[in-house]
């Protein structure tokens, strides 16, 4: 049926295409995406050969339009050079006009290098935020570090390995005593998980360049965590001087 369909592709391991998403990309009438040359290489692997668009949000108004009028006859699939669209990647711009203009847009989900980094690291999960990539500005990286550090949930950040090295010193100045992981590569042969504090991840990331590309996650503030600690002793010291009667709730 026509519409837009926002397919995930995988992050490394094209053994992570869901059947689902095998299936959106066989039927489609074309396939909207950031690069032809990585989607067509991933349809020539799945052994599927479809028109291919180039779209980004910033593509001109008028190819958006044209992209737009198609889809209300024709169904059309949005994919970008790996993972889910429009997690720092384009297709927002889209979804809005295919919903103020009443087209219908369907998601088939897959991989997605954030969760996979949150899943992987081991830090608290009840709570995250995802934001993106730092800026590259070493001062609006300090500044926007500085607005999240009260926040009270692990972070989910998107790296390049070029600047893993600067976006720690970033950390170890502005949210100190953190706990971090470094994810890379993932879903890929040399797949890594590296958690520790700033300090000894810059050590180590010194005398071992990083490459590939790396999810950075840093833990709630410790004092969250050593409230929830308190709570726990708070608690653990009421029941215990609790009346067996008054623990029943009598
Ligand atoms: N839409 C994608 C997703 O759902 O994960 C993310 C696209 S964003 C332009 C690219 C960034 O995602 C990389 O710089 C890196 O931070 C992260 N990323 C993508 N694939 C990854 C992988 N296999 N291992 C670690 N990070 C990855």
């Amino acid at each position: 049926t026509p519409g837009l369909y926002l397919v995930a592709t995988p992050i490394g391991n094209l053994g992570d295409i869901t059947v689902r998403a095998v299936d959106i990309l066989s039927r489609c009438d074309g396939v909207a995406c950031e690069d032809t040359r990585v989607t067509g290489k991933l349809l020539k692997h799945l052994g599927i050969s479809k028109p291919l668009w180039r779209y980004d949000d910033h593509s001109e108004h008028r190819d958006r339009s044209r992209l737009l009028d198609s889809m209300r006859s024709r169904a059309v699939a949005l994919v970008s050079d790996a993972g889910t669209p429009m997690v720092s990647d384009p297709g927002y711009r889209l979804v809005n006009d295919c919903r103020e203009q009443g087209i219908p847009v369907t998601s088939i989900p897959g991989p997605c290098a954030a969760v996979v980094g949150l899943t992987l690291s081991g830090l608290p999960n009840d709570r995250f935020l995802f934001a993106g990539f730092l800026p590259t500005k070493d001062k609006a990286r300090r500044e926007m570090l500085a607005e999240m550090a009260a926040i009270d949930a692990t972070l989910i950040l998107y790296e390049t390995a070029p600047r893993l090295l600067k976006s720690l010193a970033a950390i170890e100045d502005m949210m100190p005593k953190r706990e971090i992981a470094v994810a890379r590569e993932l879903t890929k042969l040399h797949e890594e998980c590296r958690r520790g504090f700033s300090a000894g991840l810059m050590a180590y990331y010194d005398a071992n360049p990083p490459k590939g590309e790396i999810v950075l996650l840093i833990g709630p503030p410790e004092a969250q965590q050593a409230n929830e600690a308190d709570a726990d002793d708070m608690l653990i010291e009421a029941l215990a001087t609790m009346k067996p009667s008054q623990a029943a709730g009598h």
